[in-house]
């Protein structure tokens, strides 16, 4: 290869994670200024995946994971109807306090003074991200540590590959569990609306980027932010790498609660979980509710007679 093209492509590789994440939240800030805020954002989301996607083909971390691995389709399922089932849940969690807020009056105008709304937005939106890591840190590692919610988040982790498209294959109960432990306690300090925006954008770009199979050098962000290098380690097999790093979008609460592993060697490309995962869409939703189900995803035989 040609030294300017080497050099090139080295530069890339420091480059590439700060580009993807500061230009989104660029883009974000353009989006929910103007009138069509959610439109924009979705054409914004929509380069930034390209971006990774096209970055994936020139930098990859693993070049094995660029081959299908049969589940794409599975996997852009479960993001739409994740992503759709979630915007139902925030919208009910929006005009339910409405509601109840005309009923309990008093104790309505007590919650929503709580949120420091007079800051710059730039400070109201840390501070979300910091609240609803806390949930998000807790809801992950529940998931890992307790067998009833493993069932459920183990459909993410079934993957042998990780790529942009498949940063949104969770089980709907598995994101409503997350959702709800993240982000009740932002409605309950009577957080608005635009609050809610920047989180989504926050978690949007972060997620993009932890999955995605690009060889990014993150050095310092290792420190503050769950990066791909740190994510990787997640979904490793060996469960002394894979049980780390729970982090979604900061990992304040993995240094806090000694999660935080981030090793002076390459991240591990030996993902998957021991048990086995339906093959389609629809058998993927149903297994966490059936014994047997529940049996193959945890890698025990199925009872027989
Ligand atoms: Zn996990």
């Amino acid at each position: 290869m040609p030294k300017a093209a080497a050099a090139a492509r080295y530069a890339l590789t420091y480059l590439s994670w700060p580009l993807v994440f500061f230009s989104g939240l660029t883009g974000a800030h353009f989006a929910f200024a103007s009138d069509t805020p959610m439109v924009l954002f979705a054409a914004v989301y929509a380069v930034e995946v390209l971006l990774l996607f096209a970055l994936e083909r020139i930098i990859p971390y693993e070049k094995g994971w660029l081959l299908s691995d049969g589940e794409t389709a599975n996997d852009i399922a479960h993001t739409v109807l994740t992503k759709g089932l979630v915007e139902l849940a925030a919208l009910a969690a929006v005009i339910f306090p409405m509601l109840a807020a005309r009923l309990l009056q008093p104790i309505a105008a007590m919650q929503f003074t709580l949120w420091p709304s007079h800051w710059p937005m730039v400070f109201q939106a840390s501070l979300a991200v910091i609240i609803a890591e806390f949930g998000l840190y807790w809801a992950h590692r529940i998931a890992h540590e307790r067998l009833f919610f493993w069932r459920f988040h183990a459909l993410h982790h079934s993957v042998t590959r990780l790529w942009v498209i498949n940063t949104g294959r969770f089980h709907v109960m598995d994101s409503l569990f997350k959702v709800a432990l993240s982000q009740i306690p932002l409605y309950l300090l009577g957080a608005p609306l635009q609050v809610f925006w920047w989180l989504g954008a926050v978690t949007a770009f972060i997620g993009i980027l932890t999955h995605c199979n690009v060889d990014m050098r993150t050095g310092l962000f290792d420190l503050v932010f769950s990066t791909p290098r740190l994510h990787r380690w997640h979904h490793s097999k060996d469960l002394r790498e894979g049980n780390t790093n729970y982090g979604e979008n900061i990992v304040l609460f993995d240094q806090i609660f000694r999660t935080y592993f981030n090793p002076d060697r390459p991240s591990s490309t030996d993902i998957g979980i021991k048990g086995q995962i339906a093959p389609d869409f629809l058998g993927q939703l149903k297994q966490p509710f059936t014994k047997d189900g529940v049996r193959q995803i945890l890698g025990r035989q199925p009872k027989r007679g």
